[in-house]
C-alpha cells in the first residue's frame, strides 16, 4: 500500500504564567521539524512581538468575520482578547505529514480534541497557584488586573485537566523540558497515522 505519512497535532496547554512558552521554545528549537502554529489574535502585540511570527495581529471585526465564515479549527475569549487557530494553515501542515504544535488555551484544547480525535493534549501543570501568581506578577508583561484575570479562571482550567492524554507538572524546568520532549517523541514514533 502507498500511502503518505500524515502529521500528528500536539496541544500544549495550561494556565497563563505556567511556562508554556519557554517549554515550546525548547522543544522546537530542539527539534525544527515539529512546526509550531501561529495564531490570530486581537490582543495588543507587546513590545518585541513582530507579526506573522509571535502572532497575526488583527482587528477584532475581522476576528468575529473569521468566526463566522468558521476559519478556526478552535478559538477563544481569552482575558478580554481573541484567539484562534487557522483551520486550513493547521490542516495543510499536518497532510504534508508535519507534526503541528499548538500552544494554546484550556478552552481551545478541548474544541481541537472535539473536532480532531487524534489529537494529542499535553496539559502543563504549577507546582502551585502561588508559584504561579508569583510567576505571572514576575514576567510584567500584564497589568495587575489582567493578572487577576488571569488567575480567576486557573481552578476552572485545572479542573479540565482530566481531559487531557497527558499532564506534566512544571516544577524544574529541565525536568519538565525532558519529560515533555520525551513525551512527543514517544508519540510521534507511535504507529502512524495515513492521509
Ligand atoms: P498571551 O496573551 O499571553 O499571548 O496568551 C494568552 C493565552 O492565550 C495563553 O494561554 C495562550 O496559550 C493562549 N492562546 C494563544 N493563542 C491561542 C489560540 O490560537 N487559541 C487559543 N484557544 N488560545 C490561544
Amino acid at each position: 500500500m502507498n500511502q503518505e505519512k500524515k502529521g500528528k497535532i500536539f496541544v500544549i496547554s495550561g494556565p497563563s504564567g505556567v511556562g508554556k512558552g519557554t517549554l515550546v521554545k525548547l522543544l522546537t528549537g530542539k527539534h525544527p521539524e515539529i512546526v509550531l502554529s501561529t495564531s490570530v489574535t486581537t490582543r495588543v502585540p507587546r513590545p518585541g512581538e513582530v507579526n506573522g511570527i509571535h502572532y497575526f495581529f488583527i482587528e477584532k471585526k475581522f476576528f468575529l468575520d473569521r468566526i463566522n465564515k468558521e476559519d478556526f479549527l478552535e478559538w477563544t475569549e481569552f482575558a478580554g482578547n481573541y484567539y484562534g487557530t487557522d483551520k486550513n494553515i493547521a490542516d495543510s501542515v499536518v497532510k504534508q505529514g508535519c507534526n503541528l504544535l499548538l500552544e494554546i488555551d484550556v478552552k481551545g484544547a478541548l474544541q481541537v480534541k472535539e473536532k480532531r480525535a487524534d489529537a494529542i493534549l499535553i496539559f502543563i501543570e504549577p507546582p502551585s497557584i502561588e508559584e504561579l501568581k508569583s510567576r505571572l506578577f514576575k514576567r510584567k508583561t500584564e497589568s495587575d488586573k489582567e493578572i487577576q484575570e488571569r488567575l480567576s479562571i486557573v481552578k476552572s482550567e485545572i479542573d479540565r485537566k482530566p481531559e487531557f492524554n497527558y499532564c506534566i507538572v512544571n516544577d524544574c524546568l529541565d525536568r519538565t523540558f525532558h519529560e515533555l520532549e520525551t513525551t512527543v517523541i514517544n508519540e510521534i514514533n507511535k504507529t502512524e497515522s495515513y492521509k
